[in-house]
C-alpha cells in the first residue's frame, strides 16, 4: 500500500471520527428532562397548509420569475399580527443564463420589540424554487421547473406560523425569521447551492448581534416523512437535535422524527454553523422516501397536513420551553463550534496539501 493511500485512510477516518466530534456531544439531557406538558398547541397546521397551497398557486418561483416576486409579497402579506413586524430586504445579485443579471432578495423579519441587547434565535426557510426538474422520471420533463409544495413552500408556511404562534399568543420577540433566495439552484447555468445563505452571514444582520441557535426547515410537509438527524445538524449541534427530537419523541411523532443518523446535506443550515451558530436542519429523508424531491410531481397532492402538525407542534414546545428557560442551551459554546470547524479545515487541509505534494513528487519521479 502506498503512502497516499495511508493518508487517504487517515482523512477518511478524522472525518467520521470523535477526535474533533462535538465537545458538548455528552449531553446531559434525557427524555425525562421534558418540560414541555404543554396539552394545547397554537400552530394550526390548516393555515401552514393553505400558505402552502398559496405558494403553489402561484407557480414556479425560481429566482428572476414573475413568481418569486409574487411570493415576496404573499410572505409580507401573511405576517401576523401584520402591525408587530418589521421586515428588511438583502438584494444581491448574480449571473443568470446569458449574462443576465438576476436580483436575489433575502427577506428578514423580526418582531418590532426584538431587544437588540440580547440575543436571539433564527426561524429559516428557502422560498426558491428549483428551475428544472432534473430528477423527474420523465426525461422530457426535466428541464421543467419544479413548483416545489414541499420543497420550498413547505419551510416558508412552517417559519410564518411559528412566528405568528410565538408572538401572537406568547409574546415571544426574540428571534428573526429569514427566508432565503437562491437556494435551490446549484448546478444550474453554473450557480452554486445555498446563495441566500452565503450572503447572509456576511451581512451586518447576522454579525451585529448575538444568536442562540438556529432551525432550517425544509421539506416539511411531505406525506409519509421521516426526519432523521442530519449529519452535519448532529455532528456539530448535537445537543439541540437531541433535544428536539426527544421532545418530537414524548409528543408522539417518533414515527415522523426516527432517532437516526441522516446524510449530510449542503443546506442553508451550514453557512451559519461555520460561523460558530449551532445550527441544525429538519429536513425529509429526500431521494429514498419522497419521491417528488425535484421533480414536476412536487404539487399538492404530496402535502400532508398531519406532518405540518408534528413538526409544528415539536418545534412549538421547543421554542416556547427555550424561550421561558435558556438554560438548557448555556452549555453550547458557540467557541466550541467555531473552534472545532477551523481545526478541522486545518488538519484535512493539511492533510491534502500533504498528499498533493506527494502525488506531484511521484509525478515527477517518473519523468
Ligand atoms: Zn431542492
Amino acid at each position: 500500500m502506498n503512502p497516499n493511500k495511508w493518508i487517504l485512510i487517515f482523512v477518511c477516518i478524522l472525518w467520521n471520527s470523535s477526535v474533533i466530534a462535538p465537545l458538548s456531544v455528552s449531553s446531559s439531557f434525557s427524555p425525562t428532562d421534558i418540560i414541555s406538558t404543554q396539552d394545547h398547541f397554537d400552530f394550526n397546521s390548516t393555515r401552514a397548509y393553505e400558505i402552502i397551497q398559496k405558494q403553489v398557486d402561484i407557480g414556479p418561483r425560481h429566482p428572476g420569475s414573475d413568481g418569486i416576486e409574487k411570493t415576496r409579497l404573499l410572505i409580507a402579506s401573511e405576517l401576523l399580527p401584520d402591525s408587530e413586524w418589521v421586515i428588511s430586504y438583502q438584494n444581491f445579485s448574480k449571473i443568470w443564463m446569458e449574462n443576465q443579471n438576476i436580483s436575489l432578495v433575502n427577506i428578514i423579519c423580526r418582531p418590532i420589540d426584538l431587544d437588540s441587547t440580547q440575543p436571539y434565535f433564527l426561524l429559516l426557510a428557502h422560498y426558491d424554487t428549483r428551475l428544472w426538474a432534473d430528477k423527474d422520471p420523465d426525461p422530457l420533463k426535466r428541464k421543467h421547473p419544479v413548483l416545489g409544495a414541499n420543497d420550498g413552500a413547505s419551510g416558508v408556511a412552517m417559519v410564518l406560523e411559528l412566528g405568528r404562534v410565538l408572538l401572537e399568543y406568547h409574546n415571544i420577540t426574540n428571534f428573526k425569521l429569514v427566508f432565503f433566495d437562491g437556494e435551490d439552484q446549484g448546478n444550474i447555468y453554473g450557480w452554486d447551492w445555498i446563495l441566500g445563505s452565503r450572503f447572509f452571514v456576511n451581512s451586518d444582520e447576522f454579525l451585529n448581534q448575538e444568536i442562540s441557535f438556529a432551525i432550517l426547515f425544509d421539506m416539511v410537509a411531505g406525506t409519509n416523512a421521516t426526519f432523521k438527524r442530519e449529519k452535519n445538524s448532529d455532528k456539530w449541534a448535537a445537543e439541540l437535535v437531541t433535544k428536539i427530537w426527544n421532545v418530537a419523541s414524548a409528543l408522539g411523532f417518533n414515527n415522523y422524527f426516527l432517532n437516526q443518523s441522516g446524510r449530510g446535506i449542503i443546506d442553508d443550515h451550514i453557512p451559519i454553523l461555520e460561523k460558530g451558530v449551532p445550527a441544525i436542519d429538519i429536513i425529509d429523508e429526500f431521494g429514498i422516501r419522497y419521491k417528488p424531491w425535484h421533480t414536476t410531481f412536487d404539487n399538492m397532492t404530496f402535502i400532508d397536513e398531519n406532518t405540518l402538525k408534528a413538526v409544528g407542534w415539536t418545534s412549538e414546545s421547543i421554542l416556547i420551553e427555550f424561550s421561558t428557560s435558556p438554560e438548557w442551551l448555556s452549555n453550547l459554546s458557540s467557541f466550541t463550534f467555531q473552534t472545532q470547524f477551523i481545526l478541522f479545515d486545518w488538519i484535512s487541509g493539511t492533510l491534502l496539501l500533504m498528499l498533493g505534494i506527494l502525488n506531484r513528487k511521484r509525478k515527477i519521479s517518473r519523468i
